[in-house]
């Protein structure tokens, strides 16, 4: 978000359960209510590393420095924020959805000076989106994020787990038990916004942690996919701007 005054950066993380920041190691664990841990990547390492990024990018492209804000959002009501931090200011980079609006007024009074130009701010974020979709393969390299820490599996678009499996002809979330007719539709995009638009069949299955290669196949068939190359290397063809998720294609089983 572009001010003429300053930039913030929102990493928005939808996560349920108690989630302990820890400075120590740099790693977010989260608690859920059975008790079992799970340890996510460091949302405050990942905006941090975004800001350089931005201040990088900037810079690339001649645009004046100006203060980045970085922020981390826990946009589930439900979640409980806990941190071992001593540090205020990492203390103050994280904070719950409800409060932004107020953390968005805090921060607009610290800052007085006008160092952008409104014709800037406008050329900076046309900028920024049309480089985003130039580079938009790119992204990992851009946030710094390493291939091995992408989430492997098909994200449920109820619950947030990545426990979403096919059954017969439908997919079927293994945690809320929500069906989808087209579960694998927000796999796909994803893999177009952090890949490429053009996938085989291994890495699917790499991506999604299917073990049947006739999953994508049918589903090859199924959207109509154009492909290139022949065999085991074909190249399945997917739509750059992501396919539309159906409305009301989801449905609770129970
Ligand atoms: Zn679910």
């Amino acid at each position: 978000m572009f001010t003429l005054k300053y930039a913030v950066i929102l990493e928005v993380k939808n996560i349920v359960g108690i989630l302990e920041f820890d400075d120590q190691f740099h790693q977010l664990i989260r608690v859920t209510d059975d008790g079992s841990k799970e340890a996510f990547s460091d949302p405050v390492v990942q905006v941090q590393e975004c800001r350089r990024n931005l201040i990088k990018w900037l810079s690339k492209f001649s645009f004046k420095s100006i203060p980045i804000i970085p922020l981390v959002v826990a946009a589930n009501q439900k979640s409980i924020i806990k941190t071992n931090s001593n540090s205020r200011k990492f203390k103050e980079m994280i904070i719950k959805s409800n409060y932004l609006l107020t953390k968005l007024d805090l921060i607009d009074s610290q800052y007085n000076d006008e160092l952008l130009e409104r014709n800037e701010v406008r050329r900076i974020c046309k900028n920024l989106i049309t480089k985003h979709i130039e580079d938009g393969y790119e992204i990992l390299n851009t946030y710094g994020v390493n291939e091995n820490d992408i989430k492997r599996g098909i994200y449920c678009l109820l619950c947030n787990a990545f426990n979403v499996k096919r059954q017969s002809d439908t997919w079927i979330c293994e945690i809320c038990k929500s069906c989808n007719k087209k579960g694998y539709i927000q796999a796909l995009n994803d893999y177009i916004l952090l890949k490429d638009n053009k996938i085989t069949n291994k890495e699917f299955r790499l991506f999604t942690s299917t073990e049947s290669n006739r999953v994508f196949h049918n589903i090859a068939l199924l959207e109509n996919l154009k492909y290139e190359g022949k065999g085991k290397n074909s190249k399945y063809i997917l739509p750059k701007n992501g396919f539309s998720i159906p409305k009301h294609s989801l449905e609770k089983t129970t």
